[in-house]
C-alpha cells in the first residue's frame, strides 16, 4: 500500500519526536512491504520563521495544500516562547487550530492506556490503575467552543460574558456513529457522557445517541453525568471502555484520563472524520527540554500507530507498533520523564531505534 503522509514536525521537541515516529513507520513499511511517501512542511513557529517578513503565517498555504493532498498528517507540536508577544493570529498555536478546522476533523480520539510496566508512574495506586484501557471520543468542531452568540458586553464592574453550548442533531449523530463503530472493535461498551439533568444541549445529545444505538444492538450503551464520570475515572478507571462526549467535557475528561495513566509523553491522539486524519502526541513543544535529545517519543510513535489504524485500516501494523512499545517498556527502557531514581535514561533516538528494531523482529 502507498502510505502518502505529510509530516509537520513543528516546534521545540516536535522535530525530535516526529523523527522517531517516522523511523518506526519506516520499519513498519519495510516489514509489511508498504511504500512510505513523506512530505515535510513547516507549521507553528517554524512556519512563522520561514515566512518572516510582511506576512508571517503559522500555517502557510503550501502546508495546507500538502496536507489535503496526502492521506494522513503526522504532527509533532507547536509553540515557541519567542512568539509569546505576537498577536493571537500570529502565534504558533493559531496554525494548529486552523489546520484542525481545514481538515474538518470532528472526532478526536484520545486513548488512555496503562502499560503494565508503567503502572507505578500513575499518581494513583498501581493496583487501581493496572489494566486501564479507555478510548475517549470527543466531538471537536462544535459545542461551547464554537457556538454563537459569544461576546463580552458592558463596562467593569458590570460586564456580562456569554458563551453558547449549541449542538445540532446532525453533529451528535455523526460523532455518535464514530464512537459506536469504534466500540464494536473493542469491548462493545459505550458510555455517553453529558449533563442532561441541567443542559438542553445534553438532553438533545442523549436522545440522539439513544436513537443511534438502535443501529448497534451488539454495543451496550450507558449514559452518565459528566461530574459523576470524572469521579469514577479517578476512582475506578478500569471499568471504562469507550467514552463518547461533547467538546468541552471531552477536553477535560481526556486530560484527567491521561493523568490517571501516567506521563504526558506517552499520550497519543487522532482527529478524524474529515477527508484527511491528523495524528499528534498530546504534549506540547516542551521548550524546557527542546534540543537536548531527551524527550519521550512514545506519544508520537503511538500516534503513528493510530494513523495506520484509522487512516489506512492497517490493524496488524498498528498492533505491531503498540506491541513493540510495550515490549521495549517491559525490557526496562525509559526516557528521562519515566526513569526512576538509579535508572539510566535512554535518549529520544535510542528509544526510537529500540522500538523500530522491536517492530522488525516481531
Ligand atoms: P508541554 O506539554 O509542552 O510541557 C509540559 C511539561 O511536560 C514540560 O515540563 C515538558 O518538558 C514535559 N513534556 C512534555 N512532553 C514531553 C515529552 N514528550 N517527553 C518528556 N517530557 C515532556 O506543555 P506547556 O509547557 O504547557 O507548553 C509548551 C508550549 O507547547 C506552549 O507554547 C504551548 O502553547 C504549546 N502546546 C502545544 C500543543 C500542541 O502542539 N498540540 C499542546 C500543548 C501545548
Amino acid at each position: 500500500m502507498l502510505l502518502n503522509l505529510t509530516v509537520l514536525p513543528g516546534d521545540g521537541i516536535g522535530p525530535e519526536v516526529t523523527a522517531e515516529a517516522v523511523r518506526v513507520l519506516q520499519a513498519v513499511a519495510g516489514k509489511y512491504s508498504h511504500q512510505l511517501q513523506l512530505t515535510t512542511q513547516p507549521i507553528g513557529g517554524a512556519a512563522l520563521d520561514a515566512t518572516a517578513g510582511d506576512h508571517p503565517d503559522a500555517l502557510p498555504q503550501e502546508t495546507i495544500a500538502a496536507c489535503l493532498a496526502s492521506s494522513a498528517v503526522l504532527l509533532g507540536a507547536v509553540g515557541d516562547p519567542k512568539f509569546d508577544a505576537n498577536p493571537p493570529a500570529q502565534r504558533p498555536e493559531a496554525g494548529l487550530l486552523r489546520l484542525r478546522k481545514a481538515l474538518g476533523a470532528y472526532a478526536n480520539l484520545r486513548p488512555a492506556i496503562c502499560f503494565p510496566s508503567l503502572a507505578y508512574a500513575s499518581p494513583l495506586r498501581a493496583e487501581l490503575v493496572a489494566g486501564t484501557d479507555i478510548l475517549i471520543v470527543r466531538e471537536l468542531l462544535s459545542g461551547i467552543y464554537f457556538g454563537q452568540p459569544r461576546h463580552t458586553e458592558g463596562q467593569s464592574p458590570h460586564r456580562i460574558a456569554v458563551d453558547t453550548m449549541r449542538y445540532t442533531e446532525f453533529e451528535v449523530e455523526r460523532i455518535a456513529r464514530v464512537a459506536f463503530d469504534l466500540a464494536r472493535l473493542r469491548q462493545k461498551k459505550l458510555l455517553s457522557v453529558d449533563k442532561a439533568n441541567v443542559l438542553d444541549s445534553s438532553r438533545l445529545w442523549r436522545s440522539v445517541v439513544t436513537r443511534i444505538s438502535a443501529d448497534y444492538p451488539d454495543v451496550t450503551l450507558a449514559h452518565q453525568y459528566v461530574d459523576s464520570c470524572a469521579m469514577l475515572l479517578a476512582a475506578k478507571p478500569t471499568q471504562f471502555d469507550v467514552i463518547l462526549t461533547e467538546n468541552m467535557f471531552g477536553d477535560i475528561l481526556s486530560d484527567l484520563a491521561g493523568a490517571v495513566v501516567g506521563s504526558l509523553g506517552l499520550l497519543a491522539s487522532a482527529s478524524i472524520g474529515g477527508p484527511v486524519g491528523l495524528y499528534e502526541p498530546v504534549h506540547g513543544s516542551a521548550p524546557d527540554i527542546a534540543g537536548k535529545g531527551i524527550a519521550n517519543p512514545l506519544g508520537a510513535i503511538l500516534s503513528a500507530a493510530m494513523l495506520l489504524r484509522h487512516s489506512f485500516r492497517l490493524e496488524a501494523e498498528a498492533v505491531a507498533i503498540e506491541s513493540a512499545v510495550q515490549q521495549v517498556l517491559e525490557s526496562g527502557a525509559r526516557t528521562g520523564d519515566l526513569a526512576q531514581p538509579g535508572e539510566i535514561a535512554r535518549t529520544t533516538q535510542q528509544m526510537g531505534q529500540q522500538i523500530a528494531h522491536a517492530v522488525t523482529q516481531r
